[in-house]
């Protein structure tokens, strides 16, 4: 059911990730540069066609004739009101841990004097209107409803958009728990669109959709593909692909919870990761006996068999848990699990990963709803340079430069010899016109 992968004995060379050849270890073939061309057609069509492209493509990929994209903004409360009182509790403490969380990741302006009469202050601006990707193919995701609007709101973010494919077993529109998410968040912008067609949407407008300067949420190939193609023209988060767990245990560790957490995310796609890194045979023997029992009991054991058995997943033994944290250092994964003894100090050496989860309490599950931490996370190894959804996506740092006349004068030797040194003595010139015959000279010139 899942492969095994043996790196006991690989050596461990000092550098990038994680000193591992990141060619041994379990990963999708995810062609995302492929599927560039394969939206790149229907970006174009909804740049030029707007609303009428978007039907079309409702047609075509989520299988239900639509009359219009945007959703009434009565047919988003009336879902809230027909919300299950306990899934609106649910939300309702997801988005309270989550608030509490994102809350703290405000950013003050901050100045700092770099000379008597020169200061450089970094104002945070957050960006004014922003269009957020709720997935909803496989699965829906009202907990992505969550985790892009919280953020986003913490920062300020003054227009909010949310898109979502249309569902034909809802007569064309968003999932429902997904428009009740959106009305508990104040939000009535809301859009039945999914794939790359929503991003293109968002990146162009349309005669029903404002354009918006940033698109942010997680996704299929199809999404990943129009976010990197639209790149430039809208600001994008990190790309968050089908999802990835990883799980570095020792012999300590429970293998019924990790079969559980490792399910628990196969369970998302086919194309979803699951991979089992260990110093312990005997804990992946009992792991995998664990799974054969428990897939067999599971609702989406076809998809869960597919992305256990795929090429993204596996079984990886390591001499040690030293050649472990190498290994998941390489891999960056999306989420990563620690279940070893001393799992907080194994986990504070871990440098790669997109979010990380310590000790046996701590699964996978109860970050995508109410940890409090955020589940858009980088997937495909970007954890290794990029960060997950957070407060901090949503705002620019302006750099506000402010000098008087003495603190100018001060340096304007310097930026003089570095203008001539580029030869852009036009630079030069630009600070002793202010001067004339009045400039003192350069200090050390
Ligand atoms: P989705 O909303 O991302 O995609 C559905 C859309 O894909 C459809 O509306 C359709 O427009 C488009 N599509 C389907 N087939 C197509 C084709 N052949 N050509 C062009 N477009 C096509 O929903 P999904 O498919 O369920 O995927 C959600 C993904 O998001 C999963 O992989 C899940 O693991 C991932 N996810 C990731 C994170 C993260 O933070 N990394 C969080 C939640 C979910």
């Amino acid at each position: 059911m899942i492969s095994r992968i043996d790196l006991r004995g690989t050596a461990v060379a000092p550098g990038a990730n994680g000193g591992i050849d990141r060619d041994l270890l379990p990963r999708a073939e995810l062609d995302v540069e492929a599927a560039l061309e394969k939206v790149r057609p229907i970006c174009d069509d909804v740049h030029h066609r707007g609303t009428a492209a978007l039907i079309d493509y409702a047609e075509r990929f989520d299988g239900v004739r639509i009359e219009r994209v945007r959703v009434a903004t009565e047919t988003i409360s009336q879902a809230l009101e027909d919300l299950d009182p306990k899934v609106r509790a649910a939300l309702e403490e997801s988005i309270r841990r989550a608030r509490i969380v994102h809350r703290e990741q405000r950013r003050r302006d901050h100045t700092v004097q770099v000379v008597p009469g020169g200061t450089v202050t970094e104002r945070w601006v957050p960006v004014e209107r922003v269009g957020l990707y709720v997935p909803g193919g496989n699965a829906v995701y009202p907990s992505s409803v969550v985790m892009n609007v919280v953020p986003a709101q913490e920062a300020g973010v003054s227009s909010l958009a949310v898109s979502s494919p249309p569902q034909a077993a809802f007569d064309g529109l968003p999932h429902p728990t997904i428009l009740a998410a959106c009305a508990l968040l104040g939000v009535d912008e809301v859009y039945a669109a999914g794939g790359a067609q929503a991003i293109a949407m968002f990146a162009y407008g349309t005669d029903e959709c404002r354009p918006t300067q940033l698109v942010t949420g997680p996704g299929n190939i199809w999404v990943a593909a129009a976010k990197r193609l639209l790149k430039g023209r809208i600001g994008i988060d990190a790309e968050a692909g089908p999802t990835e767990i990883a799980i570095l245990a020792d012999d300590s560790a429970d293998p019924g919870h990790v079969a559980a957490d490792l399910i628990s995310q196969a369970e998302h796609d086919t194309l979803a990761a699951a991979v089992l890194v260990t110093d312990s045979p005997s804990l992946a023997d009992a792991v995998e006996a664990e799974l054969t029992t428990r897939v067999a009991q599971a609702k989406h054991r076809e998809r869960i068999t597919e992305a256990l058995a795929g090429r993204q997943s596996g079984i990886v033994l390591v001499s040690d848990i030293d050649q472990g944290l190498a290994v998941v250092d390489a891999y960056a994964a999306e989420h990563l699990e620690i279940q070893t003894r001393d799992a907080a100090q194994v986990a504070a050496r871990v440098r790669n990963a997109g979010a990380v989860f310590v000790g046996p309490y701590a699964p996978v599950s109860l970050g995508d709803y109410c940890a409090g931490s955020n589940h858009v996370l980088p997937t495909g190894g970007c954890a290794c340079h990029s960060s997950g959804l957070s407060v901090q996506s949503f705002l620019r740092g302006i750099h506000v430069v402010d000098y008087s006349r003495d603190a100018l004068a001060e340096v304007t030797g310097h930026v003089v010899t570095l203008a001539d040194a580029e030869d852009l003595p036009a630079h030069g010139a630009a600070l002793t016109a202010r001067f004339g015959d009045a400039l003192p000279p350069a200090p050390h010139a």
